[in-house]
């Protein structure tokens, strides 16, 4: 009697000591994790369960469809037992939503798995659900595949120009030799091989901002110089759409300490996108110091960006709809790339525009270092 009596505490215990590993083997997992029972009550869960369905009380005796409301990528409800009672092999699915109550919504990997809950043949059968926020994961995903997209989308165009004008400048000299149409045809091939290595600049530009592999070297820079270089080498560019490239500079300018490279990245980023957008009139490049560095502006003539445009110019690949904008080559990407040098040149941008009038953009850049 009395070991039996024994036999039966040294059970308990060891029972007690194994929920006791459970627990704390459930709730050291960063994934939120749920068992359920036959009738789809919760019987186990952990601190990452409630953190992931925002749940502050416990949750042990609730029905599973009053914790979770699944939608499915057609933004449908998703009926949860229905779900549960479906699975009689461990399965996993990145596709399905969590719905809160505010209508807000995560991504969700949610894997369910059959399992027996008690010791025992007679034991009894329920359902261990693991759940995962992956909704940053899937942003990633989406980026990714857009990116990819643009830029396959992007590089095809340039590519089948060159190829047939490539094509077309050999025909012409086999068939007639005429030099001024060869000519024709190999100058427009360069355009689009210039433009490709332009957007491969941008990429890679790109792909070491994103990965925060820019390094900023600061080194004095001679703003009039800087500004006279650009105005001489965009000049030509200008004048062949008849427009003026001016440059104004103030005269107490002294040396600024930044990322000269950026710099002027950022700046022929401003003076290409206004003669690209400007059919009449001129651009303006000019320099004044403010506060403790220097502010660059660069204003047109052109087409303006409207208020709605305005807010987007600098996303990732945003282009606007406005046919004028969309009748020159462009990618989307050069503000974009213009806003991240921004930060790590500490600088601030600025733009003003009108509609039909033009554009103004400035950058405040301080002296570093
Ligand atoms: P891209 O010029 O390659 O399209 P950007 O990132 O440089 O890409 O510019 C994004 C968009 O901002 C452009 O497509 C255009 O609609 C608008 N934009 C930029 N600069 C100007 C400007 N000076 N005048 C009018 N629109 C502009």
């Amino acid at each position: 009697m009395i070991r039996s009596k024994l036999l039966t505490t040294t059970n308990r215990e060891a029972v007690s000591v194994e929920r006791e590993r459970l627990n704390s083997l459930v709730n050291s997992m960063a994934d939120g994790v749920i068992a359920i029972d036959e009738r789809n009550t919760v019987v186990i869960y952990n601190g990452a369960a409630l953190n992931i369905l925002d749940i502050n009380s416990t949750m042990t005796g609730q029905a599973l469809p009053t914790i979770m409301n699944l939608v499915d990528p057609n933004n449908q409800s998703v009926d949860i037992v229905e779900l549960v009672r479906s699975t009689v092999t461990a399965t996993t699915s990145r596709d399905y939503s969590l719905r809160y109550p505010d209508d807000s919504r995560i991504n969700l990997y949610l894997s369910i798995a059959p399992v027996h809950l008690g010791y025992g043949k007679g034991g009894q059968k329920g359902h261990v659900l693991l759940l995962r926020d992956i909704t940053h994961e899937k942003a990633l995903e989406e980026e990714r595949n857009d990116f990819i997209s643009v830029v396959s989308h992007e590089l095809r165009t340039p590519i089948a120009i060159a190829e047939g004008s490539i094509g077309n400048a050999i025909f012409i000299m086999e068939k007639t030799n005429d030099k001024d149409k060869t000519k024709e045809a190999l100058n427009k091939a360069h355009e689009q091989v210039v433009f490709l290595s332009d957007m491969v600049n941008d990429l890679s530009t790109l792909s070491r901002a994103e990965g925060n592999k820019l390094k900023l070297e600061v080194e004095p820079i001679n703003v009039a110089e800087l500004v006279n270089d650009l105005v001489t080498g965009y000049r030509s560019q200008a004048e062949a759409k008849g427009l003026q490239l001016l440059s104004e500079l103030d005269p107490t300018l002294e040396l600024l300490n930044s990322g000269k490279l950026y710099v002027r990245e950022v700046l022929q980023n401003f003076v290409t996108n206004s003669i690209k957008y400007t059919e009449h009139g001129s651009v303006t490049l000019g320099a004044r110091p403010k506060d403790k560095g220097v502010e660059f502006y660069v204003a047109d003539t052109g087409i303006g960006i409207s208020q709605a445009d305005r807010e987007k110019i600098f996303d990732k690949f945003f282009r606007s709809n406005d046919e004028r904008a969309r009748s020159s080559t462009g990618k989307g990407l050069g503000l974009y790339i213009t806003m991240k040098l921004a930060r790590l040149l500490h600088a601030e941008i600025s733009v003003d525009s009108e509609l039909n009038k033009g554009s103004r953009f400035s950058i405040f850049i301080p002296n570093l270092g």
